[in-house]
């Protein structure tokens, strides 16, 4: 048993780091590695004394949309008191973080669920089609903010009888870029991956970025070690060259697709056993024509087979999900079907990521707090040195 007279909390930390952190307070170790597994295995809160239940930030909002698979629900939780007043001063009244539970059904008729989490409150890359990146960025989570969603999710699960359906993967999909907060984000990982903790494994946990080309080359070195080399990476392409790239992604600006590229590559020779995810959120009259998609097939071309390896790179096609406001509409079927039919056409291994959530705001691109939307508290950042 931890007994301190401010307990830590295991949210965000290994069981060897919580241990170690109890036993500079003279807790011993095999009693906190006990303490860390029954507070996450059984839900037992009494295996901290005097931990506070705000240590996971309250539900305040829930929306749920039945689908094919189940209901698809997207939860708000509320991380009040702002940390320092300077955002309620700058009229932002709440801070939100969104997650998303997204059904699944695999190929085996087993049921489960994809966990979408966000990194940040707001987003700092201002991509042209996010709702997210209307807000600005306001601040970073930390990794107990991170895996606190993470716990939310299990409770919402457990409370509708669904402790059989587990949560299956993890996505860093939501609001914020998580290579632009990669420390927390990685110790986040390292927690939900802790075989005493959540116990996810590595390699249903996927970090998705908009190509913060620094943040990727500290994954290169990140999937080389020991436990991390099953890690998900998957970048956000979204253009089939600069000159649209730079229209709907300022960050590409910084980091151009043939930078971006070899980062990619090297991302592929140190993890020949896993697969590049590429996404492609397809907007019409965008990046949807015959030409985009054969000047896509080119720049992927080194990804799409190995004589060893088959396929290296998937690429999801998102039909754009039109954020408040947007300029743009939905891409029609025949379109989306025609772009992923010019893509396999070059021998690219392509999939098209099915809409869920869209009319609760919850699909890809679409988190953002409304209230907040439309202020810029933080311009982008691309230093190098932040990722
Ligand atoms: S798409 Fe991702 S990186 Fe771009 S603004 Fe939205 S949340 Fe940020």
């Amino acid at each position: 048993m931890i007994d301190a007279a401010t307990p830590i909390s295991p949210l965000g930390l290994t069981r060897d780091d919580f241990a170690r952190a109890g036993a500079m307070r003279g807790v011993p170790l095999p009693h906190a590695r006990k303490a860390y597994a029954r507070f996450y295995r059984e839900r037992d809160w009494a295996a901290i004394p005097d931990l506070p239940r705000t240590v996971i930030a309250p539900i305040v909002n829930r929306l749920d949309e039945p689908c094919a698979e189940g209901v698809t629900t997207k939860f708000v939780q509320r991380l009040d008191p702002p940390d320092s007043g300077r955002f309620a001063d700058q009229g932002v009244p709440h801070l939100d973080i969104e997650s998303v539970i997204i059904p699944m059904i695999g190929r085996t008729g087993r049921k489960g669920h994809t966990l979408c989490v966000s990194s940040q409150v707001g987003c700092a890359m201002g991509c042209g089609f996010c709702e997210t990146a209307q807000m600005g960025l306001v601040r970073s989570l930390t990794a107990a903010e991170i895996v606190g969603q993470w716990w939310a999710a299990r409770e919402i699960l457990i409370d509708e009888g669904g402790a059989g359906v587990p949560i299956d993967n993890i996505v860093f999909m939501g609001m914020g870029e998580p290579l632009d907060n990669l420390d927390e984000v990685l110790k986040a990982i390292a927690c939900l991956a802790d075989h005493s903790g959540p116990g996810m494994p590595m390699s249903s946990i996927t970090v998705s970025t908009v190509g913060r080309v620094d943040g990727l080359r500290r994954l290169v070195e990140v999937v080389q070690q020991e436990g991390w080399k099953r890690l998900g990476i998957a970048l956000s392409v979204n253009a089939p060259s600069d000159e649209v790239r730079n229209e709907i992604m300022p960050l590409n600006k910084r980091w151009g697709m043939e930078e971006l590229r070899e980062v990619m590559l090297d991302l592929m020779k140190v993890r020949a056993s896993r697969k590049l995810l590429f996404e492609y959120v397809l907007i019409p009259g965008v990046n949807d024509s015959d030409e985009h998609a054969q000047q896509l097939g080119d720049w992927l071309r080194p990804f799409v087979r190995s004589e060893t390896q088959g396929h290296i790179g998937l690429l999801n096609v998102i039909p754009y999900n039109p954020r408040r406001n947007s300029p743009w509409p939905a891409p029609s079927e025949a379109s989306v079907t025609r772009f992923i039919e010019a893509m396999s056409g070059q021998g690219v291994y392509v999939k098209r990521r099915r809409t869920k959530g869209r009319s609760q705001m919850a699909a890809c691109g679409q988190l953002g707090t409304s209230e907040i939307r439309g202020r810029n508290y933080t311009p982008i950042t691309t230093n190098k040195s932040a990722g």
